[in-house]
């Protein structure tokens, strides 16, 4: 009986007839550098990407016969190099309130991940506020009540429509007022009408920075694995809108194993300071480069 194929993203390079030995093997040439260019852009991680990391595989090693478990090693290495730099925590300061703004399209879990995050700072011993920044998703804000309620950490609402600013500034009045160590404020995600968006954000900005010239400390933007090689076009937009400081990706529970993140790393150096893991509140995880890796070449 014919051995089983290998599986993964490097398995499936050996899956043909020559290398259905017992320990499967084909030669570094040009035609498998070419199928392992392809199936990374497959995977997400652009031509540019993609080209380079096949390049560093084939530099000193062409002609050489490996197995598939020699590749992934290779493949995983490139990417663990890649994402080292850019796995970084969300940085602490010892400012109060430390003010982070959450951006991403609507649907990508900054609602979601606030409540995680708020939890898990909570957990660390310290005190927090939410603002509920989407005034105009009623949804948004119930959602961020139900997440702070969760976590044990205030959050601040406004009058459905009214200005998110004014929300923001409140917030961080309360927060200075409380002596809490974190501001977290949800931002509208709608990108319909982005200069609209663009202009609400930069007043929210405008006003806590009348507070805090330093503020806001951090901009975290929220992506989703599930859209796949648009998670750049969201950077692109979103590095035009505000100063996103670094990155965080949900969904990664699901069938996307987030390639695109090795493109972003490769292309902006912007640091993922968490990963989305599942919807529960416990499901926020520290990015972890070589995990990651060794999970995207399967
Ligand atoms: P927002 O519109 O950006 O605030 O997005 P939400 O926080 O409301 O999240 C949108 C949907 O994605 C919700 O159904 C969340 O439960 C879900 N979600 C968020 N993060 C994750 C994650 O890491 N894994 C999974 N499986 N679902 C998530």
């Amino acid at each position: 009986a014919p051995a089983t194929p290998p599986t993964g993203l490097v398995g499936r390079l050996f899956n043909r007839p020559e290398a259905q030995a017992a320990e499967p093997r084909r030669a570094l040439d040009d035609e498998m550098l070419e199928e392992l260019e392809d199936m990374l852009v497959q995977t997400d991680l652009g031509v540019e990407t993609a080209m380079r990391i096949s390049a560093n595989i084939a530099e000193g090693r062409m002609g050489r016969r490996m197995s598939s478990t020699e590749l992934k090693e290779l493949l995983a290495a490139e990417i663990t190099r890649i994402m080292t730099p850019v796995a970084r925590p969300l940085p602490l300061y010892s400012k109060k309130p430390q003010v982070v703004l959450v951006v991403g399209v609507n649907g990508a879990g900054k609602t979601t991940t606030i409540g995680k995050l708020a939890s898990q700072f909570k957990a660390a011993g310290k005190s927090v506020v939410i603002a509920a920044g989407d005034t105009f998703r009623a949804a948004a804000v119930e959602q961020l009540q139900i997440w702070g309620e969760r976590a044990g950490v205030p959050v601040m609402v406004a009058a459905q429509g009214s200005d998110p600013a004014s929300l923001a500034f409140d917030a961080m009045t309360k927060a200075e007022a409380d002596g809490a160590d974190l501001l977290m404020i949800d931002t509208a995600g709608r990108l319909q009408n982005r200069q609209d968006l663009m202009e609400e954000l930069a007043k929210i900005v405008r006003v806590i920075r009348k507070k805090d010239p330093d503020a806001p400390h951090n901009t975290l933007l929220v992506l989703d694995a599930t859209t796949g090689q648009n998670a750049i076009n969201q950077v692109e937009t979103f590095r035009k809108l505000a100063d996103v400081s670094g990155l965080v990706m949900t969904k990664l529970d699901g069938t996307a194993r987030g390639g695109v993140l090795v493109a972003l790393a490769d292309r902006f150096g912007l640091p993922i300071h968490a990963i989305g893991v599942g919807e529960q509140i416990e499901d926020l995880d520290a990015f972890e480069p070589e995990e990651f890796a060794r999970a995207l070449v399967g």
